[in-house]
């Protein structure tokens, strides 16, 4: 059929936007699907990104975004500010329903729909995103270089954040709502030999303080009621991610947590002609570059599937 495209994209973080890159320049014509409200993914709510090669002053997180969209367009991706809504996957031909009812048909799509962040809800976590609340140890640790910190969450993750943290940190408060870890046994014999760690039982963060910057929370404890204020610079909330995989729900292989499977070292699904990247698939690295990097493996994988259906 003459409108059937080669490959539909959907999201716009560093997997989307460089599978478009790679596409485009591949001359497939992509359309990327990019979200009504919130295009540019994870990066849009953060301020300087040093990891992300390229850039030795490091770049805002925006900027960033701004620049990989630019450079998937100037290769002439097809960009639909619109959030996919419906997709069937099932026949040769793909079909995607953005938000104002238009019908994409394609041969191959890239699945690239990250993951959220859980949060805890509060209204000064937000505001200060990037400014001494953060989502990743790995990105951010380096910026609270001898300063004492809090992780809050109870998990593998907020016990790993904590024990990475105490290399740059003077201390790190674990806060945790029980009496309790849900983490692995190693992991929390490893934080309890921590002497940077301190755990802070039985408590929830009630507020994260602060005008500017963070300078400390309030914490609330779960038992009593009782709350108190504790002085830091930093809140790493560690509470889990769920990876946006509703829309494909039911059509392609996911894992117990929700996240697209792929046949590693490719990015195919099970579900022929359909391949997924970064944090929609990734539960490990969650990095920029690492999602990148699966964009751009997902662009090639397509392009081979679509060679070879010529
Ligand atoms: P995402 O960036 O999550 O992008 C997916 C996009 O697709 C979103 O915009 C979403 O709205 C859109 N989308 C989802 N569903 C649909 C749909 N149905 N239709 C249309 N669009 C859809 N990593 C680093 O390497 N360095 C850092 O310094 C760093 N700092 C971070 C700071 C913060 C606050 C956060 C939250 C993350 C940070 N990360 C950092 C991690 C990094 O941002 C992620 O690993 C990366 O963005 C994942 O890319 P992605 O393309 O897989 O998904």
């Amino acid at each position: 059929m003459t409108d059937t495209r080669n490959v539909v994209i959907i999201g716009s973080g560093p997997a989307g936007y460089t599978a478009a890159v790679y596409a485009a320049r591949a001359r497939l014509e992509p359309v990327l699907i990019e979200g009504e409200v919130s295009w540019g993914g994870a990066l849009m709510n953060t301020t300087e990104v040093e990891n992300y090669p390229g850039f030795r002053n490091g770049i805002m997180g925006p900027e960033l975004m701004e620049e990989m969209r630019a450079q998937a367009e100037r290769f002439g991706s097809e960009i639909v500010t619109r959030d996919a809504v419906h997709v069937d996957l099932s026949g040769p031909v793909k079909v995607v329903k953005d938000s104002e009812g238009n019908e994409y048909r394609a041969h191959a799509v890239i699945l690239a729909m990250g993951s959220g962040y859980r949060e805890l809800g509060l209204e000064n976590e937000k505001r200060l995103s990037g400014h001494g609340v953060s989502w990743c140890a790995t990105c951010d640790g380096f910026f609270f270089r001898d300063q004492e910190i809090a992780v809050v969450g109870g998990g593998d993750s907020a016990v790993e954040e904590a024990t990475f943290l105490t290399r740059f940190a003077s201390k790190v408060y674990l806060i945790h709502r029980r009496d309790q870890l849900r983490a692995s046994k190693v992991m929390q014999e490893r934080a309890f030999a921590d002497e940077k760690i301190e755990f802070v039982w039985n408590t929830e963060v009630a507020d994260v303080l602060g005008e500017e910057n963070v300078t400390g929370l309030r914490l609330r404890d779960t038992n009593t009621g009782e709350e108190r204020k504790l002085d830091v610079s930093g809140l790493f909330v560690a509470i889990g991610h769920d990876p946006r995989s509703e829309l494909v729900k039911g059509q392609i292989d996911l894992d117990d947590a929700g996240y697209v499977k792929v046949e590693a070292p490719t990015t195919r699904t099970n579900v022929t002609g359909v391949f997924a990247a970064g944090d929609l698939v990734d539960h490990i690295y969650r990095q920029a570059i690492t999602a990148a990097g699966t964009g751009c493996q997902a662009a090639l994988d397509a392009e081979r599937y679509l060679s070879e259906l010529k």
